[in-house]
């Protein structure tokens, strides 16, 4: 091609140039709006907020800070039925947009949402902004989709003098949005208090892996005994204890809902498992005839060889299914159904007994007492505490004995504190107990004290 081709007198008027070049501005513009845009929603998309946090956050003074606005739960449980064409994603945009007017750009998600403090609105300001924000998207839809709600949760970060940049303001703003989504409020802002709680926390994940390389080197067995109404042991309930090197015994309810979190629960489950038969074995050895009732978390039940585990660790010590009783939360029997009853039935035929664990807390669905074949229901403590001084609990308790009783079913009671609670247990029926009345959780060397001497519980 010759360079002459190129001149404009060559090829055409001076008026189709113009129009040319008018026509590529416009090209080159639709260009760089489809490339700054989401496809779905039309909204800048993160690059572009990111780049003018970036300016404002160098400008420095006055105030700056991110919102990251996502919608909730229960859009996510409707969104593939009721909005399949994203036609209420938009429309939330849209109310996102009267409020806060060309602030709003596109995350990485396509229900989530940022937003700018710039320095000309005060944080006072800022605050309520966000707060319409929230009473705009759970306002009610126009029919067809009037009978469908839902709403948004909002986590802020301010900057202060420590800021150092924008990364760091966009990482406080999701911690303070996983804070509110965790905890089911709608706008929270970051703090000191949460950004430690989320450190130690990652902290404790690190070493409970590290953990899980060792073997488990910090972490031991507690042993609570079960009695039957003459205050015999027949059993024992298997807590799982972690002595932290530095920070001390970490709670249970700290480290157990952290490892269904991350998967972890499945090794704890197994390690419990085996460490708790090993040390049945040498109690047996001692005379002891009762079984072991070990946790299990619903994760365990989504192991496809858990059957296999099980009978593999029965096997290896000589054990007898019977002398075990593995504890299901409500939750637990819920999720796949169908696998969950064909393990459970599988290890039933090895013997095992399988308990309902703090009956009455979770979904308290009837259906599955009838579709899970359960020898036992733990009558959770918070009905049994309190119950002679509380007729509502009593009569919570009668029902489940009387249920319990024409469904052929055991019942175990827990949180046992006081003798009247006992009084009243026994009356109703109960067939075994456990609680701090009898005897809290014990080493392993009280334990087989315990069942040595014989002793009845209280003593
Ligand atoms: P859980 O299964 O409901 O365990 C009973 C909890 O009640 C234990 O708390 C026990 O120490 C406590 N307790 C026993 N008697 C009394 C009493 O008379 N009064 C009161 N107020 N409390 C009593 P712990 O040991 O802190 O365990 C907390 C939870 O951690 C357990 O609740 C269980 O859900 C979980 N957990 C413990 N070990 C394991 C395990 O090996 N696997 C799984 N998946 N979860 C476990
Ligand atoms: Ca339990
Ligand atoms: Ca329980």
């Amino acid at each position: 091609m010759s360079t002459q081709n190129e001149k404009p007198d060559q090829t055409g008027s001076s008026e189709e140039l113009r129009e040319q070049l008018s026509r590529l501005d416009q090209e080159n513009h639709e260009l760089k709006r489809l490339l700054n845009t989401n496809p779905d929603t039309g909204l800048p998309i993160r690059r572009l907020f990111e780049r003018r946090l970036q300016a404002r956050v160098q400008m420095g003074g006055g105030s700056c800070g991110v919102a990251v606005i996502r919608l909730d739960a229960a859009y996510d449980r409707i969104k593939d039925n009721r909005d399949p064409s994203k036609a209420l994603l938009v429309k939330s945009i849209l109310r996102i947009r009267r409020v806060l007017g060309e602030n709003i750009y596109q995350s990485d998600r396509a229900d989530e949402f940022l937003c700018l403090l710039q320095s000309d609105v005060s944080a006072e300001k800022f605050r309520q902004l966000l707060e319409r924000v929230v009473a705009a998207i759970a306002a009610r839809h126009e029919p067809p989709a009037d009978d469908v709600n839902f709403g948004c949760h909002v986590g802020v970060a301010l900057a202060d003098a420590d800021t150092r940049g924008p990364q760091e303001l966009m990482w406080k703003a999701a911690m303070a949005l996983n804070e509110a989504r965790e905890t089911g409020q709608r706008i929270l802002y970051y703090s000191q208090e949460l950004g430690d709680r989320t450190r130690t926390r990652e902290e404790l994940e690190a070493d409970l892996r590290d953990q899980l390389r060792k073997g488990f080197s910090h972490f031991y067995l507690l042993f609570q005994p079960i009695v039957n109404p003459e205050g015999t042991i027949v059993a024992a309930e298997i807590l799982v204890r972690w002595k932290h090197p530095e920070r001390g015994l970490v709670p249970p309810d700290v480290f157990i809902p952290m490892s269904e979190d991350n998967g972890f629960i499945r090794h704890i489950g197994q390690w419990a498992l085996y460490q708790s038969l090993h040390t049945l074995v040498d109690l047996r050895q001692m005379g002891f005839r009762g079984y072991f009732s070990v946790n299990t978390s619903p994760l365990q039940f989504n192991q496809p060889d858990l059957v296999e585990r099980v009978k593999g660790i029965l096997d290896n010590h000589q054990l007898h299914g019977r002398v075990l009783q593995l504890e299901l939360t409500e939750g637990a029997l819920l999720q796949n159904t169908d696998e969950v009853t064909h393990k459970v039935a599988e290890l039933r035929q090895l013997g095992v007994r399988f308990a309902i664990d703090d009956f009455g807390t979770g979904y308290s669905s009837l259906r599955y007492l009838q579709d899970f074949p359960v020898d036992t229901i733990k009558i959770d403590r918070s009905f049994v505490q309190g119950a002679p001084e509380h007729p509502n609990r009593q009569e919570i308790i009668r029902t489940i004995q009387f249920m319990a009783r024409s469904l052929k079913i055991q019942t175990q009671a827990e949180g046992v504190e006081t003798q009247a609670e006992h009084d009243f247990l026994l009356q109703q029926g109960c067939n075994t107990m456990q609680g701090y009345y009898y005897s809290p959780p014990v080493d392993v060397n009280r334990f087989s004290q315990l069942i040595t001497s014989g002793r009845k519980l209280p003593t």
